[in-house]
């Protein structure tokens, strides 16, 4: 297990991956095409992605993506010109990334009795989340297990916040050496370790909060 959250890292890798296949298959595929139209071409955030993964693989380049949105292009002009509303559903990517969220919460559940000593040597510390939804399956499956993660997550917590503090220190006019690595990588590991990584199931969850708040404030 490498640094960071695993649950957020096989997530990024296969947000990743999917927007690849996408790219390399299924441009021209009518039902990936619906799935496109559904949210007006994905999220915020998965729309950049997209492009950006294009733009950075030499074999994919903007065609692809120039032709996908060329089409939710007009789409939104047809929309417009009709007086309709314009309605942006789901992102299917989101909804594919989240579905992946809670399969790899499961595995890893399931596995835990195995997996709690790799774990425990490894440089991995799970994001606050990803601890919360995997404690949340073990206190009714395997209470024993939920309790030992908590024991190993609060150690590798506090181990994280004393390579901070002495980042920090480094940072004393008195300090004599400069920071190691393992310092410098104390500031995004914690941040990972409270907020994980961007991917499309944190950034639903955010979305949909901000949607009921409207709600509310509206009534
Ligand atoms: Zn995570
Ligand atoms: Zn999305």
């Amino acid at each position: 297990m490498k640094e960071g959250c695993p649950v957020c890292r096989i997530l990024g890798e296969y947000e990743e991956s999917e927007i690849n296949t996408i790219l390399y298959e299924h441009v021209n595929d009518p039902t990936v095409r619906v799935k496109f139209k559904e949210s007006l071409g994905l999220c915020t955030y998965h729309a950049w992605k997209t492009l950006k993964t294009a733009y950075s693989n030499p074999l994919l380049g903007p065609l692809g993506v120039a032709i996908i949105y060329e089409h939710m292009l007009s789409t939104y002009i047809k929309i417009l010109e009709s007086w309709e509303k314009v309605k942006e559903g789901e992102c299917f990517l989101c909804l594919l990334v989240e579905e992946k969220e809670k399969d790899t919460v499961e595995a890893i559940t399931e596995k835990i009795e195995e997996l709690l000593p790799v774990y425990e040597s490894s440089e991995a510390i799970l994001c606050k989340r990803h601890h919360e939804m995997i404690d949340s399956i073990l206190r009714k499956k395997n209470p024993q297990s939920a309790e030992r993660l908590r024991k190993v997550q609060l150690e590798k917590l506090k181990k994280l916040r004393e390579r901070m503090n002495s980042f920090i220190n480094k940072f004393d006019y008195k300090a004599l050496e400069r920071p190691t690595r393992e310092e410098v990588s104390s500031l995004p590991m914690t941040i990972e370790a409270l907020k994980g990584l961007e991917n499309g199931a944190t950034l639903r969850k955010k979305e949909r909060k901000k949607r009921t708040r409207g709600v509310l404030l509206w009534r």
